[in-house]
């Protein structure tokens, strides 16, 4: 049986990133990832707060040599309201760039696993862990590496499993958000319609009856585009996840217009309930990160940033754990309270994005108060660089506008309840 410091499970961007700054603390790491890489992957646009990350990986260089569609901003495009507008450019003169990348997953995960590699990390792939067995000494760890049985033991575990959630689903609780019950349908398309200049790599979210979109350019004349609908209309769907996608596609006219005479070029991937916070997310000898803590919704593209960011943050906690030679939960919880501090901000305004009188602001920001530079903190990840009083004061202002446009709108009769109910 081999030994090492720390057991990483899963090679995502939450995997290999923990085991890439572990390893550089002088750590031993092994890493075990189901599947052979590269592999299709949901999750393609990255915040702009993620090129720090790459940075303090040293992993940017490698990045930016794979010409990755480079991303300047948002649009959002409401076709239940005559189509309106509203693009968001990422603001120069913060403490991250104001850009980011549209990546394959594929390229981008086998870039990171490399790169965690090339910095000492003892990658097992393709190898599925199927037992952990902790105890005072430590946890030991069964994985089955294509035919044969391969067995590590390590001081500490790192659950970074992503949507599978090693720990939580055999020792904890996997919690459904409430109404946040829908289906993700997706592919990728060849030869869709291309916008030039700054506008090129956009991010484009095209809300409509059923649901929204994604469009997301990829290098490559490559377009990925997916829809977000409810639960109940994948339930009454009685074809197969190609039709229904065809289907939402024929209900929203930007997309369909965009996609006249594109080919897809993947199969239609599906992805149900993707809503759920777990917990534990630390125990004796173990920490989780990325999806493996929660996951709420895709609208703002956060997923990669919090896989990147919590596993920086886990790599701290447990080099600090290491040097105290002590490895109960107890050392474990500032590291989820940090994780939860960042995740809060964005959780609720994701939440808040969904009801009408906050989405009607969303669509025309004045800059009042700051309330677009704060808009664009929460669009970028900034709120776990930086988040300065009058960010939060604006949030605060932002939320208690759209508290009065709720007011108003009821008096009107328009729709006031959470999207989410749909
Ligand atoms: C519909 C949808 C759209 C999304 N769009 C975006 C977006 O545009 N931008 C964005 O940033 N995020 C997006 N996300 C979120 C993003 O996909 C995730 O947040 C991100 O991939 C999390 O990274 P991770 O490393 O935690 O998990 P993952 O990337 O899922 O990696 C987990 C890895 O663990 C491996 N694994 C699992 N179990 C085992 C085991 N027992 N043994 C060994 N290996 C194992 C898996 O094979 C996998 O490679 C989206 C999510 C959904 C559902």
């Amino acid at each position: 049986m081999e030994t090492f410091d720390v057991v990483v499970v899963g090679g995502g961007p939450g995997g290999s990133s923990t085991a890439t700054f572990l390893a550089d603390g002088g750590l031993r790491v092994a890493l075990f990832e189901r599947e052979r890489f590269p592999r299709f992957h949901v999750g393609e646009s990255l915040m702009p707060a993620t090129m720090l990350l790459l940075e303090e990986l040293g992993a940017k260089a490698a990045i930016e040599e794979r010409g990755f569609q480079v991303k300047y901003g948002a649009s959002f495009i409401d076709e239940e309201n005559d189509d309106a507008t509203q693009t968001f450019y990422f603001l120069p003169g913060q403490p991250w760039p104001n850009y980011s990348y549209q990546v394959p997953r594929a390229d981008f995960d086998a870039v990171l696993l490399d790169h965690a590699k090339k910095r000492g990390v003892t990658v097992y792939q393709p190898a599925t862990v199927e037992g952990t067995e902790f105890d005072a000494g430590g946890v030991t760890v069964t994985a089955s590496a294509e035919d044969r049985p391969v067995r590590a033991r390590a001081a500490m575990l790192v659950d970074a499993t992503g949507r599978d959630a090693l720990m939580a689903s055999r020792y904890g609780r996997r919690r459904r958000i409430p109404n946040l019950g829908k289906v993700a349908l997706f592919a990728h398309f060849k030869g869709a319609a291309r916008r030039s200049g700054l506008e090129e790599g956009n991010i484009r979210v095209y809300v409509f009856r059923d649901g929204w979109f994604w469009w997301i350019p990829l290098a490559g004349d490559v377009t990925s585009v997916g829809a977000i609908c409810h639960a109940r209309t994948a339930k009454e769907w009685t074809g197969d996840p190609d039709g229904l996608l065809d289907a939402m596609i024929a209900r929203c006219r930007g997309v369909s217009e965009n996609l006249a005479g594109a080919a897809r070029v993947t199969p239609v991937y599906r992805v149900a309930n993707f809503s759920y916070d777990n917990s534990p997310v630390v125990g004796d000898r173990f920490v989780a990160v990325g999806d493996a803590i929660a996951f709420v919704d895709p609208i703002f593209s956060g997923g990669v940033y919090i896989a990147l960011r919590s596993g920086q943050l886990a790599s701290v906690a447990i080099r600090d754990a290491f040097r105290a030679g002590d490895f109960s939960a107890r050392r474990f919880a500032d590291y989820e309270r940090r994780v939860r501090a960042g995740l809060d901000p964005l959780f609720k305004f994701i939440h808040k994005y969904y009801e009408p009188s906050f989405f009607d602001l969303l669509m025309r920001p004045r800059n009042h108060f700051g309330i677009y530079e704060a808009v664009l903190n929460v669009l970028s990840g900034g709120n776990w660089v930086t988040m300065p009083w009058r960010v939060r004061a604006a949030l605060r202002i932002l939320y208690g506008i759209a508290r009065i446009n709720a007011w108003v709108r009821r008096r009107a009769g328009l729709p006031v309840e959470s999207r989410l109910e749909w």
